[in-house]
């Protein structure tokens, strides 16, 4: 965690505060960043920016119809994530990670690879150290949003800071994810850790707020999950065999 960064508040010009919302809730989600942990002994920047200029088209679609994918359930045991609603983001993390794995097996000629499949802790390093030993292809990483305003609410992705093929699939998932929630937050740029040290085109998918009572009860739902999941796996398609 680290507040002292991630408290970004909107901040409310007084002459406009009588006409506008109150908006006490960050503008970027509150998960580690870059500087959480050192980078992981096999990052490297040279293969990420070859991955990032990739192109896709038909041809290149010929060569890698079968795209290896990595699935990050955030958080997970000694770290809960964000706690709210009678919920826990590590679990809810996980079930739609492992949902969205068992769609994409099923319906697309993909291999998934998850960083946990069970609730487990697991470092940022060891996360994306393991995308990187697999040379994946993209990294999808699954988070729950939280905020002190229980009014906050909807559906958010990021990818790092001017990354061409990570805007990509952080806008491919997020107009698939948007239409399960009633407030489209948009596609952000941030420089968390796991889209800071990952070889590959990453996203970072914030699905709801725990924090807020009407999106937690639809993600106490499994049937809610299996659609985000659906959702997510519809995003990944698209990036990948899109064009
Ligand atoms: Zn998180």
């Amino acid at each position: 965690m680290k507040w002292s960064k991630l408290l970004v508040s909107t901040l409310v010009v007084s002459s406009l505060a009588a006409a506008a919302p109150a908006f006490a809730e960050r503008e970027i989600a509150d998960e580690p960043a870059w500087d959480s942990e050192p980078a992981p002994h096999n990052y490297d920047p040279q293969k990420r920016e070859e991955a990032d200029k990739r192109v896709f088209d038909k041809e290149s679609f010929q060569l890698a119809a079968n795209p290896v994918i990595v699935i990050d359930p955030g958080h997970g045991g000694d770290d809960p994530g964000a706690v709210g609603n009678g919920l826990k983001e590590k679990d809810l993390t996980l079930d739609i990670g492992l949902r969205a794995k068992n769609y994409i097996v099923a319906n697309y000629p993909a291999t998934v690879y998850m960083t946990r499949s069970s609730d487990t802790t697991v470092s940022l390093s060891s996360r994306t150290s393991f995308a990187n030993a697999q040379n994946a292809d993209f990294f999808v990483s699954m988070h729950i949003n939280a905020a002190t305003d229980a009014s906050a609410n909807g559906v958010e992705t990021y990818a790092y800071p001017g990354s061409v093929n990570g805007k990509r699939l952080a806008t491919e998932t997020y107009n698939q994810l948007k239409s399960s929630f009633a407030n489209p937050r948009g596609v952000k740029e941030y420089a968390y850790y796991v889209l800071t040290y990952t070889n590959m085109p990453a996203t970072l998918g914030e699905t709801g707020f725990i924090s807020n009572a009407s999106d937690a009860s639809k993600l106490a739902q499994s049937s809610f999950r299996q659609t985000l999941a659906t959702q997510y796996a519809s995003g990944m398609h698209r990036y990948w065999w899109g064009f």
